[in-house]
């Protein structure tokens, strides 16, 4: 690295906290090195509170862009000068590209996702899409399935604080994209068993299968799944959920969230760099 560095490599953030454990400045730095490409990942523990000035400092450094995670996805919109279709409708960015002090926010979760399954060989457009959850992962998920052509989505969620952000998904869905969306409480098991015998794929969406839920599964009765069902799962530590080990022992294709973490982290890399991630070579390194 401290070869690499000179006077005219560009920056690029990542805006979180806490962000120390993140694994994308390995990602991307690994990336840049590979392809000979001069920039430099750093990640910086910022809050809600510094916000503000640290997307200011994007326009001051110069800096190329940024990541942002928790708890900054939603706040950083309102700091921003532009924002891409799906961040619009998702109302969250993870992703921040500075064109000549133009800040335009993207959101590459759901493309991420979607490409996830791509690479997986699973086809979902013009299908029903079942999932569960309805935080920034699930959201993201949803607006970019009902963006890409999934013809149906089923979401459910338990009624606690996400219920409402849910509501807001559906009728954005409903109204703005050929996608027909429908909202359930997750404690409706009579519902999910009928959505999910008419859909294609199942997708885990919540937090439910990592630490402290590692024990958990959103869905516990195995007669739910039949073998030509796909199940995903956004969680990917650790990397076979119980929800995975439940769908593999049903005979499903089973999908983890490396994938997603992956393909996220590609699609941002080609918003700043203009160059193709090297996915396979940051694959073999990182898992
Ligand atoms: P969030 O806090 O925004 O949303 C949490 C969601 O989980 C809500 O829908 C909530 O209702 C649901 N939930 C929480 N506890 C539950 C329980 N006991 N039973 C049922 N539902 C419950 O979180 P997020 O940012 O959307 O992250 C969700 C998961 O997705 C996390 O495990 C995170 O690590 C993972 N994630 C993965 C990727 C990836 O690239 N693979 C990206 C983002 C998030």
């Amino acid at each position: 690295m401290a070869e690499r560095i000179t006077g005219y490599t560009e920056l690029i953030g990542l805006m979180a906290t806490p962000i120390r454990h993140s694994l994308s400045p390995t990602m991307h730095n690994e990336a840049f090195a590979k392809l000979g490409l001069d920039y430099a990942y750093l990640a910086f523990e910022v809050g809600n509170e510094e916000l503000k000035d640290a997307v200011q400092a994007i326009r001051a450094l110069k800096l190329r862009g940024s990541n942002v995670s928790m708890p900054n996805k939603k706040l950083v919109c309102e700091y921003l000068d532009k924002l891409s279709p799906a961040a619009e409708l998702v109302g969250a960015v993870n992703t921040v590209v500075n064109d000549n002090g133009v800040l335009t926010g993207h959101i590459t979760d759901g493309t991420g996702f979607m490409r996830s399954l791509i690479e997986a060989d699973v086809d979902v457009i013009g299908k029903k899409m079942t999932i569960a959850g309805a935080g920034g992962a699930a959201t993201a998920i949803c607006i970019q399935a009902a963006l890409d052509g999934v013809k149906e989505l089923a979401i459910f969620n338990r009624k606690d604080e996400f219920y409402e952000n849910a509501v807001r998904t559906v009728s954005i869905i409903n109204e703005k994209t050929d996608c027909k969306a429908t909202l359930f409480d997750l404690d409706d098991t009579e519902s999910l068993r009928t959505e999910i015998a008419n859909s294609a794929i199942f997708v885990n969406g919540t937090g439910v299968g990592m630490k402290p839920l590692q024990d958990e599964s959103v869905i516990t009765d195995p007669t739910m799944l039949r073998p030509e069902l796909v199940v995903a799962d956004v969680v990917y530590i650790p990397r076979k959920t119980k929800l995975l080990e439940l769908a593999e022992a049903q005979g499903c294709k089973a999908i983890n969230g490396l994938g997603m973490m992956l393909w996220q982290g590609a699609a941002a890399f080609e918003l700043w760099t203009g160059k193709e991630m090297p996915v396979e070579y940051i694959k073999e390194l990182l898992f």
